[in-house]
């Protein structure tokens, strides 16, 4: 990069950071964080583990654009599967998961770093999820009615527990969102499982599944669901074949069963322990400095 180009970088950064403090109403010692390569003291906030992770899922034009090749590519695949049909197939049905596939919670992430928090946190998850602050993930809407222009039914399969209203609350997401096929036939919500085999079993009895999405491997075979990093990266190399064709996966740095093969536990507490356990996944391989 050239002096000329470095020096407007840095003066178009310097004023977003001042225009972001100033908004923000953030202390000074957080502009000798911006200036250094450590946080100070103090600037726990800054230091939080998951604000990598969350500004990628907030700010990144790749992020969107994953997400645009993902919707791409399943409709590549509903075109091929309804080039091949014959007399007498089953109807075509695509499968999606909702969180992080269908949809996305920006304004949940930014809220829970904002309360200074570092992990996923359930209540307020369950009480941020019925105020329809979702946002369909880009690609998704055109591609389920594209789906749904050409006679393919889509089905929503979800596993969440928001308590007697959970059904009632992602069936209102999918009409928030003006999502075809947002009717009882087509969506399932597990409540006391992350186990959607039974959906995907019974959906294809009566279809032939042109394609499956997902932001969880488990979204497409239950044998994902295991806590041994090393197996699930078996397992991945096993399918390796699939990814693209009978499922896409969609990407999430935040939250999900990779969370679980680390802590043990899909939705881990922010304890001491568990930080160092985020440390070690994190320099899982690391270069000693020789
Ligand atoms: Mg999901």
């Amino acid at each position: 990069m050239s002096k000329p180009e470095k020096s407007v970088q840095a003066d178009s950064e310097r004023r977003r950071v001042l225009g972001l403090l100033l908004a923000g109403g953030a202390t000074a010692t957080a502009c000798a964080a911006q200036n250094g390569k450590r946080a100070e003291s103090g600037d726990e906030d800054l230091r939080n583990s998951l604000l990598w992770a969350a500004a990628w899922k907030q700010t990144a034009a790749e992020y969107f654009a994953l997400c645009h090749q993902a919707y791409n590519l399943a409709r590549l695949r509903v075109d091929l599967a309804l080039d091949k049909r014959a007399a007498g197939d089953k109807p075509l049905a695509v499968i999606t998961d909702l969180d992080n596939t269908a949809m996305h919670a920006r304004s949940y992430w930014g809220y829970l770093i904002n309360q200074g928090l570092d992990f996923f946190d359930d209540s307020i998850w369950d009480e941020w999820l019925p105020k329809n602050q979702i946002t369909a993930a880009p690609g998704a809407k055109d591609f389920f009615d594209y789906c749904s222009a050409r006679n393919v039914d889509v089905f929503y399969v979800t596993n969440r527990d928001q308590g007697e209203r959970t059904y009632e609350y992602a069936m209102k997401q999918l009409e928030f969102l003006e999502f075809p096929f947002a009717d009882d036939e087509h969506l399932y919500v597990f409540r006391d499982s992350s186990d959607k085999s039974p959906a995907r079993a019974e959906v294809r009895s009566k279809f032939q599944i042109a394609v499956m999405l997902g932001d969880n491997l488990n979204d497409y075979q239950r044998d994902y669901y295991v806590t041994d990093i090393a197996e699930r990266l078996r397992l991945m190399e096993r399918d390796r074949d699939h990814f693209g064709r009978e499922f896409i996966l969609l990407p999430n740095p935040t939250d999900g069963h990779w969370v679980r093969a680390i802590f043990g536990d899909s939705e881990p507490q922010p304890t001491r322990e568990n930080r160092h356990l985020l440390k070690q996944a994190a320099t899982y391989i690391a270069w000693d400095g020789q």
